[in-house]
């Protein structure tokens, strides 16, 4: 009876279940001045991938882009585009501006989703399947197949380019890994692809990362756009950088968009002091060990693997459903970025937590899903931290190059996880205009950025074109 007694006063004084879970997880709480502190190593790692010197061992490729200017809203012309490497492989017809008898300014589009060609297929079915997704796109859509079209391709993986539509890929990211493309030229393949499948005539002309065509399509009705960022499935952002600076190409006068390619900062391990265990053994049993070291702390192909992590971890030592594990639990890939987003509703949030925890053939006390929540409160708080830090540290370069002490500026934003998300955006505002107050900062949504963009960029060096053609 005495033992009764105790136990019922001790369980009445248990702790809010949420401390529990910021002690375990101390290492993702990540404060302002340790944010800083990551600023600054991006700072170093950007001038460290500018300079021809140390760009071969520089994490950050900062690719130059050939992209020199963002739409002036004058654009016009009628393009096919491709995206792919994003969480949806489309094809689209993109309208820009009068032209189309559409108002200046103005852009339109007619799109369609196909299957993903990821994991394992080989190069040559890859392009097949893009091209074979493209002719079906003009037969469904009733384009012509008399004339050629001029076409833009958004393709989301580090490319390094010597001109706007030619790219030799560097390695795939997220879960690509079609054999045989890397240090190739990808609009090579593409055209080969089309070859062999025949029947449609095309002109490839831009290939841009998702980043560019996100900041493009921004830029297109808002003239201080001049930072593209996604979050989604990878993450990744890009930035209008001086051209004096940009040691791998000729010329000194204005500028040119730089894709970082940060998903890649932390392989040399500028990130060590904050990559925790379950991130260790995330990358361990990635498709890609050691590369992506942000990305995997920030993507939206990781986050629910991380929460994951931690609760099957938080479970093994009884910390979590009276130490109860699960076949599911213990089974990659059961917890997603949606289950993510999910549990941080701000009405639903528990209830879905708990669904997905009885989903997983756990038995969850109230507490147990108010600490789980937790975790993935935290894992996507850290996300988005990351990302304050990195777009602190391109806004301040930004300053720097110009010699501002203030500066305003719209940052574009398209992916996943920040659309889907119920509460990333608002944090990550909050957080990066905490870092940088002398910043003012505008965050724009570029819904369908991604692929509206690559066929903006066309229209501005088709405008370009003509104008030196004048
Ligand atoms: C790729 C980037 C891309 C980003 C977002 C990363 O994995 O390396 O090129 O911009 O994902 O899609
Ligand atoms: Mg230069």
């Amino acid at each position: 009876f005495v033992v009764h007694i105790v136990a019922s006063f001790f369980s009445k004084l248990q702790e809010d279940p949420t401390k529990k879970v910021d002690r375990f997880l101390y290492a993702m709480h990540l404060h302002d001045d340790q944010l800083s502190d990551i600023s600054a190593r991006f700072q170093a790692e950007m001038k460290k991938g500018l300079s021809v010197e140390s760009n071969a061992a520089a994490a950050l490729k900062m690719l130059p882009t050939h992209v020199r200017s963002t739409p002036d809203g004058s654009e016009k012309g009628e393009f096919l585009a491709l995206d792919l490497g994003g969480s949806r492989f489309k094809v689209l017809q993109v309208k820009v501006g009068e032209a189309t008898g559409i108002k200046k300014g103005g852009v339109e589009m007619v799109e369609k989703t196909y299957p993903t060609p990821e994991e394992s297929s080989l190069l040559l079915q890859l392009f097949d399947h893009v091209s074979e997704s493209l002719k079906d796109f003009l037969h469904e859509k009733n384009i012509s197949l008399e004339r050629k079209h001029p076409l833009a391709f958004t393709f989301s993986f580090p490319c390094e380019q010597s001109t706007l539509n030619q790219g030799l890929l560097l390695n795939w990211t997220k879960n690509f890994r079609a054999g045989g493309l890397q240090g190739k030229d990808v609009v090579q393949a593409l055209r080969g692809a089309l070859d062999r499948i025949g029947g449609v005539d095309v002109e490839v002309l831009a290939m841009v990362n998702d980043t560019v065509a996100t900041m493009m399509t921004c830029g297109f009705d808002d003239q201080q756009c001049e930072v593209g960022l996604i979050i989604g499935t990878g993450t990744n952002a890009c930035y209008m950088e001086e051209l004096r600076h940009i040691d791998l190409v000729e010329g000194d006068e204005g500028r040119m968009c730089v894709n970082t390619e940060w998903g890649a900062f932390g392989d040399d391990g500028a990130l060590k002091d904050y990559v925790t265990e379950f991130d260790r053994d995330l990358d361990a049993a990635s498709n890609n060990p050691g590369k992506q070291i942000l990305e995997k702390m920030v993507g939206g192909m990781y986050l629910g693997e991380l929460v994951r992590l931690v609760v099957l971890k938080m479970a093994k030592l009884g910390l979590l459903f009276k130490g109860q594990v699960s076949k599911a639990l213990r089974t990659k890939g059961t917890i997603t970025t949606e289950h993510v987003a999910a549990m941080e509703e701000y009405k639903n949030g528990l209830n879905n937590t708990r669904d997905l925890l009885m989903g997983l053939d756990l038995i969850p006390t109230f507490d147990d899903c108010v600490a789980v929540q937790h975790v993935s409160t935290i894992v996507s708080f850290r996300s988005s931290n990351l990302v304050s830090a990195g777009l602190a540290a391109i806004l301040t370069r930004i300053m720097e190059n110009r010699n501002l002490r203030k500066l305003r500026i719209t940052v574009g934003v398209d992916g996943t996880v920040y659309k889907m998300h119920p509460q990333y955006p608002k944090r990550l505002h909050k957080v990066v205009r905490r870092l940088l107050p002398e910043c003012h900062v505008r965050f724009v949504l570029s819904d369908s950025g991604s692929s509206k963009g690559a066929a903006l960029v066309s229209a501005v060096a088709q405008r370009l074109a003509s104008r030196r053609r004048q």
